[in-house]
């Protein structure tokens, strides 16, 4: 059995891979990984959840949340027999366990034990009361601390074990008392601040409801989401959010669709319609067919993705947990020479060196250092999530921030897609025979323009006929055969750009000539209708039709937004020239390169890249796939739920809304700010903290507080990613 828990009060991702290792060594338990960024834990074994949850417990961590909803409530079940039986040893428990009572009850014996100080009071009554202070804020580390010590894994439990010790030892009663304290407190600041980066991930996986109301024989009842099947009939009442992916069957309303799309404007869903799990039903009644089991809904799908883009760590990351593997052993070694050098060789005072390497050992902790690039991607990719775009990986984020040229796609991506008709000509042949070859083959196709081409033949009640030997000759057009009722002379029909028209044999006499070049003037894209007999090689063009797409509404805006970013625009297509133009002068787009095939939009990136420096391609994902590969980041017009887009790109824009992508601009060049903030700080502070050690201008608890300080301000740095807006160009 698999259960994924999700746990609060991890603070480290040094705590965290100990707690994986644990749970690896465990007999019954076949796999397990930890997502340090998430909190999120997935265990694959045979039975011992019990000693699963153990070991989550006793490595300082809880259970906010799992999914076979049992091992949550006999946790429930056992603490609150803790409760029952005893209510002693339940207060006792809390104030050990490191947590805000922890640090709240070692703060405050650690105040009266100074006023007992300074009251002068009998010596013995104040060491007990610092003892008392140290006792409470160190128990849960030196708890952790021994049983690393015990696998002879030194890590920062470890250090403190040794520092607590050492200022005992050297009898600094005071200042141990503060560095339990202190510790005590960074732990609970800590766990407070990393959960609320975790915030924005955790949003987008309640976004559907536990529960869906499900309509069996007359009769409704209320189902956990994941016993509900494809087919089952689904009510949703005003106010309600959508529990599955479905399609109308009963009802109309407004959906908002801001949990999907990052759209927050209500969209119309009548009979037939396509409706969101998460999405929020604004309107009237609905009753909804599921077409998707819970686990692979759109919204499943990108928390899946997110997940694993937040598993996958990048470059950056990996470089420093390899850094901090070699690290506490090699301070261990460098405190043990401040304490025998000096002393040994130099012959000066043993108490004053180990008070310094204590010290340097408190400031050591490279938690700061591993945690600064986590807690900035997970927040941004969170925050992105929200909005509708969805990065594939901490590393696109990174590589975003570096791109210099956006190239963009015109069908689909900067026009609406959806272009009507604007002309039909034929030539020599009916007009409606023409378009029923047509529609028969572009009934096949998933292009915009086959889409519409479909539409209007259907409005005018034309029927199709059967095709043999369909073929799709990306970013040109489609060839196939009709088989005509009562003959069987098979003709290849053509459909496509004139280019490839041409190059297929299909001849285009002088009257046909005027007609498109009068088409192609008007800035329409025409397609031509050729048909090429079986025994032949040559063809003729049988007619033309044109095509008016308009711009998508945002995107004049969207592109003085990237503009004023600093960045180049590039429109690459495959459309004709004329439209090419039209199209990129209304959109303010300078470089244009028109009539390409796909292959030929990955060449352009190529040089695009060698000449200026990184490129992102955005495209709607249909016939845009190699460039997308080739850009150093693909970003694709993901419609919600066409599940290619979200599969191929690097970063999916949900809402197809080109706005987001100066917000991505920002957002990746921000994120990639703030880590090598983060890095300077963590390191630049620990350089300077040892210095001061060195030279002896550094007690024991300002080590402690410098190193707390410094893995708070890189986590409050990381949550600024939380807010970040789009640049706004009326300015
Ligand atoms: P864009 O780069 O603008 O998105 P495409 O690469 O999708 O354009 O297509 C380029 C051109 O190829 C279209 O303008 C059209 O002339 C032709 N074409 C591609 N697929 C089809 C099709 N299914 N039916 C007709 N024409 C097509
Ligand atoms: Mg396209």
């Amino acid at each position: 059995m698999t259960n994924v828990f999700y746990l609060k009060g991890l603070d480290c991702p040094d705590c965290g891979n100990k707690l994986e290792n644990s749970i690896k060594e465990l007999a019954s338990v076949k796999q397990a990984q930890l997502t340090f960024a998430l909190g999120k834990l997935e265990v694959e074994y045979t039975d011992e959840t019990e000693k699963v949850v153990k070991l989550i417990k006793e490595h300082g961590c809880s259970i906010a949340k799992e999914t076979n909803g049992e091992v949550v409530s006999s946790v429930k079940e056992q603490e609150q027999h803790l409760v029952k039986t005893n209510n002693f040893k339940k207060i006792i428990f809390q104030v050990l366990a490191g947590g805000v009572v922890s640090a709240v009850v070692s703060g405050t014996v650690l105040l009266l034990a100074v006023l007992l100080w300074l009251l002068e009071m009998p010596e013995t009554i104040v060491i007990t009361s610092f003892a008392g202070a140290i006792i409470i804020g160190g128990w849960a580390t030196a708890h952790q601390g021994i049983k690393s010590l015990a696998q002879l894994k030194f890590d920062m439990n470890v250090l403190m074990i040794v520092a607590l010790t050492g200022a005992v030892f050297i009898g600094e009663w005071l200042e141990g008392a503060i560095i339990a304290f202190l510790f005590a407190l960074s732990h609970t600041l800590e766990n407070y601040s990393l959960d609320k980066t975790r915030q924005a991930v955790k949003e987008l996986m309640t976004l559907a409801p536990p529960t869906a109301t499900v309509k069996k024989t007359a009769q409704e009842m209320v189902l956990p989401i994941e016993q509900v099947q494809v087919g089952d009939i689904v009510i949703v009442r005003p106010g309600e959010r959508m529990a599955m992916d479905g399609k109308v069957i009963v009802g109309s309303s407004w959906v908002n669709e801001a949990p999907v799309t990052g759209e927050s404007s209500l969209v119309a869903k009548t009979v037939a319609a396509t409706v969101y799990a998460g999405t929020v039903n604004e309107g009237g009644y609905l009753e909804i067919s599921v077409t998707k089991l819970a686990r692979e809904s759109t919204v499943s799908k990108i928390i899946q993705l997110v997940e694993k883009a937040l598993a996958d760590k990048p470059p950056v990351q990996k470089f420093i947990d390899r850094f901090a593997a070699y690290y506490t052993p090699a301070i261990l070694v460098i405190a043990l020479g401040m304490v025998t050098i000096p002393t040994l060789i130099l012959g000066q005072e043993l108490l004053t060196w180990i008070y310094r390497a204590l010290a340097l050992l408190l400031v050591a902790c490279p938690c700061a250092l591993i945690i600064s690039t986590p807690v900035a991607l997970v927040t941004a990719m969170g925050s992105a999530a929200k909005t509708g775009v969805l990065i594939k990986g901490g590393f696109y984020l990174e590589q975003m921030a570096k791109v210099k040229t956006i190239a963009f796609d015109k069908t689909g991506t900067l026009t609406k897609g959806k272009p009507r008709i604007s002309n039909v000509t034929s030539f020599d042949i009916d007009q409606k025979i023409m378009l029923q070859a047509a529609y028969s083959l572009e009934k096949m196709s998933e292009h915009p323009l086959a889409k519409s081409l479909c539409l209007y033949a259907g409005e005018l009640g034309i029927t199709t006929l059967p095709v043999a030997l369909f073929k799709v000759q990306s970013g040109q057009g489609v060839t196939g055969q009709l088989k005509q009722q009562g003959s069987d002379n098979a003709v290849t029909w053509l459909i496509g750009n004139i280019k490839f028209l041409l190059s297929s044999g299909v001849e285009i006499d002088e009257q046909a000539r005027i007609v498109l070049n009068k088409q192609v003037a008007s800035g329409d894209t025409v397609i031509g209708v050729g048909c090429i007999p079986g025994s032949s090689s040559k063809g003729i063009l049988a007619g033309l039709i044109s095509f008016r797409d308009e711009l998508r509404p945002e995107t004049i805006e969207a592109m003085l937004k990237i503009k004023k970013l600093g960045l180049d625009t590039v429109m690459l297509t495959g459309d004709n020239t004329a439209v090419a133009n039209k199209i990129a002068n209304l959109a303010a787009i300078k470089q244009v390169a028109s009539q390409l095939l796909p292959g030929d939009k990955l060449t352009e990136i190529k040089k695009i890249t060698e000449s200026k420096g990184a490129v992102a391609m955005v495209g709607d994902g249909i016939n845009d796939a190699p460039a997308l590969a080739q850009a150093s980041v693909g970003i694709a017009m993901g419609a919600s739920g066409t599940d290619t887009a979200l599969e191929t790109a690097d970063v999916a824009l949900l809402g197809d809304d080109l706005n987001k992508i100066s917000f991505l601009v920002v957002l990746s060049r921000k994120t990639l700010r703030i880590i090598k903030q983060n890095i300077v700080m963590a390191i630049g502070l620990k350089l300077i903290a040892v210095a001061l050690i060195t030279t002896g201008f550094f007690t024991l608890w300002m080590a402690v507080l410098a190193d707390m300080g410094t893995t708070l301000v890189v986590t409050l740095n990381g949550l600024r990613l939380l807010k970040i807006r789009d640049i706004d160009v009326s300015k």
